[in-house]
């Protein structure tokens, strides 16, 4: 065990690091290591040898030594080359760590592995979450897994495909008329109620850390030198705000071999941009996005606890928050697929969006080294995609000719 205390991310108030906690004054708590010990007891070369999950980085993780974690084999995504892709944008160094492959086609197994594992090793035994979508379906399958009684609340127009899979893990699903904040409410004065551990994002210290995990993969599948620029669409904020925390644990335990951090982009869409608004005002907290509307439902967050730690983080590192355009959505998803076979999500499509855009006006240099993080799978958006596929008649002659022009 490594974990030594959680503390504020606001006032730097300690905690213990063995009990059940939430937030500090309505905000979140960092997982503090010992990372003169982890330095001490594993090196970077360890790794390659190891389980093929995020659980190889088991030292950086809260979890006991000793103790099961509850596992779907979360984690080593692929990092893809994108020469295809990249060429079209005039870039000779994309990437595409493709997170659409981990269990329940999202990054969210990441955190809810993490999350999971350690509520059982409490002895908490039900768990609720407000959901955009995929939390709740990650949450459904981890808490299936782990044997454990899982609420869902989420949007009554969220994805299909995230209310079936939470549905079919035998969740406790329920559709609500609004937004992720407005179940997040439910959920919040429902607990002295029922009982039930608030697993809302940044609510609970340990999301975060299944979600550093991206940013240790990142580090080791480029040898231990980090890329450039990172984009990475941004809802709650735990995926950058994560993998920011993970590259200052690399840097401290000096496992790094170039000094320099990634500038991060956060990208989000036009529909919902509340970190982008306050990042353009320069402020530190963002102010709640009114009537957010996208069909990157994961980026449908208009208000966020983390704001501060995304804020923080973008700054830090010299990168920006910046938006796509909606209507660029379903046109990158399907450049993206056609170009290089890999089915991105809604939320990453705006990602390229806003790629363009900074190659464009020269904030990033079309031979810097960049990856573009796929949070999901697009195959889990059937309401984002209108399809009219051309119709062949069995019982008339096919005009062959024609096909190739469709
Ligand atoms: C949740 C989600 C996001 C946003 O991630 P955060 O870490 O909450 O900012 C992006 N893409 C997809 C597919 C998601 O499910």
């Amino acid at each position: 065990m490594f974990v030594t205390h959680l503390e504020s991310t606001i006032d730097g108030t300690r905690f213990d690091a063995d009990r059940v906690w939430t937030v500090h004054q309505g905000r979140p708590l960092w997982v503090r290591y010992d990372l003169a010990a982890v330095k001490n007891a594993v090196k970077p070369s360890d790794f390659g040898s190891r389980v093929n999950s995020l659980w190889r980085y088991q030292e950086l993780l809260p979890l006991p030594k000793g103790v099961e974690p509850v596992t779907l084999g979360e984690g080593m995504s692929p990092l893809l080359a994108c020469p295809r892709l990249g060429k079209a944008l005039g870039l000779s160094r994309l990437y595409i760590k493709d997170e659409s492959q981990l269990p329940t086609g999202s990054f969210k197994s990441r955190g809810m592995a993490a999350a999971v594992s350690m509520a059982k090793h409490l002895g908490l035994k039900r768990l609720a979450v407000p959901t955009a979508g995929n939390a709740g379906g990650a949450l459904a399958a981890y808490g299936a897994r782990a044997g454990m009684e899982v609420f869902i609340f989420m949007p009554d127009d969220t994805p299909f495909i995230n209310q079936l899979e939470a549905y079919l893990c035998g969740a406790k699903v329920f559709l609500v008329n609004g937004l992720i904040n407005d179940c997040g409410k439910i959920v919040r004065e429902g607990t002295d109620k029922l009982g039930w551990f608030d697993m809302s994002t940044l609510k609970e210290p340990y999301r975060l850390e299944g979600k550093k995990t991206m940013g240790l993969e990142i580090a080791e599948q480029f040898a231990w030198k980090l890329p450039d620029v990172i984009l990475y669409p941004t809802g709650g904020g735990t995926g950058l705000i994560g993998m920011w925390k993970a590259f200052h644990e690399l840097q401290t335990l000096d496992w790094l071999k170039a000094p320099k951090l990634p500038r991060l982009v956060s990208c989000q869409s036009d529909g919902c941009a509340p970190i982008v608004r306050a990042f353009e005002k320069g402020e530190r907290f963002a102010a709640l996005f009114p009537n957010a509307n996208t069909v990157a439902s994961g980026l449908r967050v208009p208000m966020a606890v983390g704001d501060f730690m995304m804020l923080d983080a973008i700054k830090a590192s010299g990168g920006c928050a910046i938006a796509g355009r909606e209507e660029t959505i379903v046109p990158w998803m399907r450049r993206a697929a056609s170009l290089e076979g890999i089915a991105i999500c809604p939320e990453t499509a705006v990602c390229f969006d806003a790629l363009e855009k900074l190659i464009c006006d020269g904030r990033i240099g079309r031979d810097e080294e960049i990856v573009v993080f796929n949070t999901g799978a697009a195959q889990k958006y059937i309401e984002a995609v209108k399809l009219e596929l051309p119709r062949i008649d069995k019982n008339q002659t096919v005009d062959y000719d024609k096909l190739v022009h469709v």
